[in-house]
């Protein structure tokens, strides 16, 4: 075969799969294909080791045809050629320049083509465009470790811009068709743009591959360092947190035991669970213990053996208390019925809650003590006064900062039984507003459908409250709100005679305060008639708390003494009472100094119980201002007006001058203006005062008086009359007048305050002006009011303000 022909050479050709050599590199070839081998003779027998390599355009075609191969390609010399024993050969060959196949003979042993040499198109404008493929090979070359520091600086030394496009595609991982454009590109600037193209998305995708492998690292350090922190945590809970570990145990242990309702139980174990799982010392930690620690101090099962024995409930309550027989017959009766109802087979909490009413220190809650005594159970006492929030009954939610347990929860934690006597002090007092109505709340804890499930907000679990005893008391029934004054079998305890309070001044408040202070009964006696003059000159009161006060005072003083000399023996007599009580507060008399124009005596039934209440009008000359003072209620200032309104259309028959009003202003004041006061009772009595200012008549001051007025002058009945009798004798007054219609509740009125009052039942306001002005309006005579400055003047007032009635 020639190797010189017209047109060019002709070269035997290796055809390569995926590779293509370029002029100036030195590429190492494995070869096989029977062709590929036949090349290879033919080279070394015919062209001087000189031969075409071309790609094959599909790398999976085995015998390429003339079509199958591109038609640029590179002449090339054999640098080395190591054949194999299995008939393979590795050769290494060197790119000596681009050439074009012109004519491609197939033969069957071998391909050979004719080829001529492509131009190199050189362009000298290409010099930034080296430089910056130069600095990006350089960044590729750092982020590819394969590239070695020889490549690059070959590249760096590159003479023109095609073998700089050359070197740098060799080292680039594009694809054959890639590469083979390059290799067709005779113009050097295109070929170097073309390249410079290659190699940014390469150094694209290396960076982004950079950054993946990166962030992969990224997070498996992070998940490294979690899971190395997690153990070092747990090697330091072993440590010292052995605690926890066991605090969970004990927990657990101890809620197992507790004998809490299944669904409590899961509860209270998922609790534990979450506990379990917490630093020993966060504060999410703390609130879960305190949680289950309360749980835990609640009584679930355990229980008194309780009993209704009527007969032992009588001598207890006989034991404990003076007096009081219809409310304590009450008290057995309600027992006998529970206990009937029990033995029946019925469910003895169902019946109705018991409401003690009455004033303070009567005895209600001491009642309420001993009827628990009585049926063997726990006793304790929750006062609702004051409260004015739902969740004071039923407790805050878990979620707030330093949430507590309702009261009712923590009475139970108290009573640390499922069936103790709880004792609602003062149901009266509780008010609603904005944060919810406790008094709902308290309808349900009372309703034995639905207390069985009573939920609190810090609990979160049913609590069954279906054991438990409930005693109300109230002093006002009626501010109860409705609903719960329906669930209610009210016994109302009335304020104690002078008698009464001696005795039980006597009989259990001297023993009980004597204990108390750690005397022995020979070291203080206090005998009937001191404890009477402590009664009168100290106390004015309803109830005896101020009398057990009054004890407790001369008791604590003789311990202070029996402390410093230990036989010290003291008997308290009304000489030295002074020393250890001061000077009285009280005196009797005081009530009975002149009689006065314009004031008058009224009695009042409040919240304390009864009490006596002054009225004062005053005139002066004016022009009919009526001028109330002393924080009267509606209905008592509309009782004001109705009494003005009488005097003035009974003006003629009272001797009044008819023109009073042009002439004068009338202030009506009742003293102790902090007490609020209302109700219409006071009406007789500040119409007495009026017309006593109006005619200067004084009136009587032996009297006092109680009873509503219309414009006519009937007087209509009032409540509270036992009360009003009570204080009116406690203030050492002798006569009342009360309205004839309330003739039927003189009979509640005790016994000896009846004998020692004269009580005096009226019809009209005639009747009670005939009684209490000291004389009479006489008719027909002249009118007797004069204008001022001849009006007697007014005594400044100085009747004696009670403080127990402000309390
Ligand atoms: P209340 O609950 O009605 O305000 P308390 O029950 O607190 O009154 O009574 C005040 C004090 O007076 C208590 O020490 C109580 O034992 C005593 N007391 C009240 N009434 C009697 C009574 N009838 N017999 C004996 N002690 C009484």
């Amino acid at each position: 075969m020639s190797s010189d022909l017209r047109g060019g050479a002709e070269y035997p050709v290796l055809p390569l799969k995926n590779v293509v050599v370029f002029p100036r590199t030195i590429v190492n070839l494995t070869i096989g294909r029977p062709k590929s081998i036949a090349a290879l003779d033919e080279a070394l027998n015919r062209t001087s080791g000189r031969l075409i390599v071309t790609a094959q355009r599909q790398a999976d075609v085995e015998d390429p045809g003339a079509e199958e191969l591109y038609k640029v390609g590179t002449l090339v010399d054999l640098v080395k050629v190591n054949r194999l024993p299995d008939g393979t050969a590795q050769i290494v060959v060197e790119g000596i320049r681009r050439v074009s196949l012109q004519r491609i003979v197939s033969r069957p042993s071998v391909i050979v083509a004719r080829c001529v040499d492509l131009a190199e198109q050189y362009d000298s404008s290409a010099g930034s465009l080296m430089r910056h493929v130069a600095e990006e090979f350089e960044r590729y070359a750092k982020l590819n470790r394969s590239i070695t520091h020889e490549a690059a600086e070959q590249i760096q030394r590159a003479d023109s811009a095609g073998r700089m496009a050359d070197l740098v595609i060799a080292h680039l991982p594009v694809d054959l068709t890639a590469k083979q454009t390059v290799l067709e590109l005779l113009n050097h600037k295109q070929r170097l743009e073309a390249v410079a193209v290659a190699l940014a998305t390469q150094i694209d995708l290396l960076e982004l591959d950079q950054e993946i492998r990166n962030r992969v690292r990224q997070q498996m350090d992070k998940n490294q360092r979690e899971y190395y922190l997690k153990e070092q945590l747990k090697a330091i809970h072993e440590e010292l947190g052995s605690d926890l570990a066991s605090e969970v145990a004990e927990f657990a242990r101890r809620l197992e035991e507790k004998g809490l309702p299944e669904s409590v139980l899961a509860k209270m174990q998922r609790e534990v669970h979450r506990l379990e799982r917490m630093t020993s010392s966060s504060p999410e930690a703390n609130v879960i213990r305190t949680y289950l620690e309360f749980v835990l101090s609640l009584p679930w099962t355990e229980r008194s053996d309780d009993r209704i024995d009527v007969d032992e409930a009588r001598r207890i309550l006989d034991e404990d208390h003076y007096g009081l027989e219809a409310v304590k017959e009450r008290i057995v009766e309600f027992l006998a019925v529970r206990q009937l109802v029990r033995r029946t087979g019925g469910d003895a909490m169902r019946g109705p809650i018991l409401c003690f009413a009455g004033p303070p220190g009567v005895g209600k809650t001491s009642l309420g003590r001993s009827i628990a005594r009585s049926m063997n159970r726990k006793f304790v006492r929750l006062s609702l006064g004051g409260v004015r929030d739902e969740a004071e009954i039923r407790g805050h939610r878990r979620t707030y900062v330093g949430a507590l347990p309702g009261r009712i929860l923590q009475a139970m934690r108290t009573a640390g039984l499922i069936n103790p006597v709880i004792l609602l002090d003062e149901v009266d007092k509780m008010t609603s507003d904005f944060r919810g109505d406790p008094a709902a709340a308290l309808l349900e804890v009372l309703d034995p459908e639905q207390n069985n499930q009573f939920t609190d907000h810090y609990l979160e679990a049913p609590y069954d409250l279906s054991q438990v005893m409930f005693i109300t008391t109230a002093n006002v029934l009626a501010n109860i709100p409705r609903p719960l004054r329906d669930r209610m079998e009210v016994i109302e305890i009335h304020g104690y005679t002078e008698d009464e309070k001696v005795q039980i001044g006597r009989q259990f408040l001297t023993p009980k305060q004597v204990r108390q202070h750690g005397l022995a009964p020979r070291q203080v006696v206090i005998p009937e008639k001191t404890v009477a003059a402590i009664v009168r000159g100290y106390t004015r009161e309803s109830g005896v708390r101020g009398l057990e006060r009054a004890i407790a005072t001369i008791c604590r003083k003789v311990a202070t003494r029996v402390v410093k000399h230990p036989e010290t023996r003291v008997r308290i007599t009304t000489t030295n009472l002074a020393d250890y009580l001061g000077p009285p507060k009280y005196l009797r008399s005081q009530h009975l100094l002149d009689s006065q124009v314009g004031v008058a005596t009224g009695l009042a039934y409040t919240e304390a119980g009864g009490e006596v209440l002054p009225v004062e009008v005053a005139t002066m000359p004016g022009k009919g201002v009526l001028t109330i003072t002393g924080r009267l209620g509606d209905v008592m200032q509309e009782s004001a007006r109705a009494a003005l309104s009488y005097a003035r259309s009974r003006a003629e028959q009272l001797r009044i001058d008819r023109e009073f009003q042009e002439k004068l202003d009338l202030h009506i004041h009742i003293p102790e203006g902090a007490t609020p006061k209302d109700g219409p009772s006071a009406g007789i009595t500040m119409a007495t005062a009026l017309i006593s200012a109006l005619t200067g008549r004084p009136v009587r001051n032996d009297v006092a008086m109680t009873g509503e007025i219309t414009l006519r002058g009937r007087v209509l009945p009032i409540g509270g009359l036992k009360e009003k009798a009570l204080a009116a004798h406690r203030a050492g007054i002798r006569r009342i007048l009360i309205p004839a219609e309330n003739e039927r509740d003189v009979q509640d009125i005790p016994k000896r305050v009846r004998e020692e009052l004269d009580i005096v039942l009226v019809e009209t306001m005639d009747d009670v002006l005939r009684h209490t002005l000291a004389e009479a309006p006489r008719l027909g005579d002249p009118v007797v009011v004069l204008p001022p400055p001849e009006l007697p003047p007014v005594p400044p007032v100085d009747l004696p303000l009670d403080p127990s009635v402000s309390a």
